[in-house]
């Protein structure tokens, strides 16, 4: 027996809600929540197959590709309910200083021979400040930036002061990672030893330095199908030039361990109705994605998506570059991205390497 579900939205509006995206125009907060509030999973295909024209007009087939590398591992200070690199939580996983020149020298070969456009240095720390730490992040990005093989991007963290910003702008960093996580409302509920207007003023900061920002979030913590969406407006209000998309890969040993899988028809839905908020940003599926998704990895790009995270994430593995650059080539889509720059910033829209996994001081 199919149970009576009502949707807030049937296919009249998703279409029309579609073609006013499409013609350049907006959807408000109380429109994309009747598209979250979709059940149907005929409506969410429908919904699915209106956000992919809307992919394609705006980024075409071209699909931009990141990868990164876990540049200070474990220990970290803050209690991010979500991280495996938390100092708070019993996880196994590693735990190291900052990297040497030599394994961000072999990832800058990999992103070359995959095509990848950006390499981004993520470090499990609170934050950078100015000193030692600073200078060494500042060495590590002119290194990454001489080889010409990638885009040398990071994500470090909160930042207190404009000069540290300024500093790694010097270096050569474009783009920094640094993701709300979540709503306002929710964020308390992810994270007590920082807050969300720390990350704010952060943003701040590198805004002003004249730094692309990667900026998204975790789905699949608990949170509101209306915290998704006060997400998706607030990366709106920001300007975020990437918008990474990570969903919750529950770590034994953190408090969300035990949270239940988002089903993947939720997960897609999500992403969609980003598309439809964020028409020309750089949307990224990050973390999460392979345990999640399955076979259904490959629908991402239906729902919107316009970048992929590849290699493995901070703490878990992700599926073989091969198998990626594989399913884009069968689906006829592009990953030869315009080489290490931001050409399509021009018009609104994004492309830098971003954080990956809800880990890392892109806290
Ligand atoms: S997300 Fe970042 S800041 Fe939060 S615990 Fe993990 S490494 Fe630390």
């Amino acid at each position: 027996m199919i149970a009576n579900v009502v949707d807030a939205a049937g296919p009249a509006t998703i279409a029309e809600l579609g073609e006013r995206v499409l013609a350049g125009g907006l959807i408000s907060r109380a429109e994309a929540l009747e598209l979250f509030a979709l059940e149907r999973p005929a409506d969410i295909f429908d919904l699915l197959s209106w956000a992919n024209r809307i992919r394609e007009k705006f980024k075409g087939n071209k699909i931009h590709l990141c990868s990164i590398v876990n540049a200070k591992a474990g220990a970290c200070s803050e209690n991010c309910r979500f991280c495996a690199q938390s100092s708070f939580y019993q996880t196994g996983s590693p735990k190291y200083g900052f990297v040497d020149p030599e394994p961000v020298a072999e990832a800058a070969d990999e992103a070359n021979r995959n095509g990848v456009t950006a390499v981004g240095l993520v470090a499990a720390w609170k934050g950078l400040t100015e000193g030692p730490m600073l200078d060494e992040v500042c060495a590590r990005v002119r290194e990454l930036k001489a080889t010409g093989k990638t885009r040398p991007d990071v994500s470090l963290g909160i930042i207190k002061s404009q000069r540290v910003a300024d500093r790694l702008k010097e270096a050569g960093v474009e783009c920094y990672g640094h993701n709300l996580e979540s709503s306002r409302r929710f964020f308390p509920q992810t994270c007590s030893t920082h807050t969300y207007d720390d990350r704010l003023e952060t943003i701040g900061y590198l805004k002003n330095a004249g730094i692309k920002i990667c900026s998204g979030g975790i789905i699949g913590m608990g949170e509101a199908r209306e915290d998704r969406c006060d997400l998706a407006f607030a990366l709106k209000d920001l300007g975020a030039n990437v918008v990474p998309v990570n969903i919750l890969n529950p770590i034994p040993g953190t408090p969300f361990e035990k949270n239940d899988p988002l089903p993947v028809l939720e997960i897609l839905k999500t992403i969609a109705c980003f598309r439809f908020i964020l028409p020309r940003q750089e949307i990224m599926i990050a973390g999460g994605r392979t345990v999640n998704l399955r076979d259904a990895q490959s629908l991402i790009f239906m729902a919107g998506a316009s970048a992929l995270m590849v290699g493995n994430y901070l703490t878990t593995l992700n599926q073989p570059v091969e198998k990626d650059l594989q399913m884009l080539k069968d689906l006829g889509l592009d990953p030869t991205w315009d080489k290490h720059g931001f050409s399509d910033q021009e018009n609104g829209g994004g492309g830098c390497a971003a954080p990956a996994e809800p880990a890392g001081a892109k806290a």
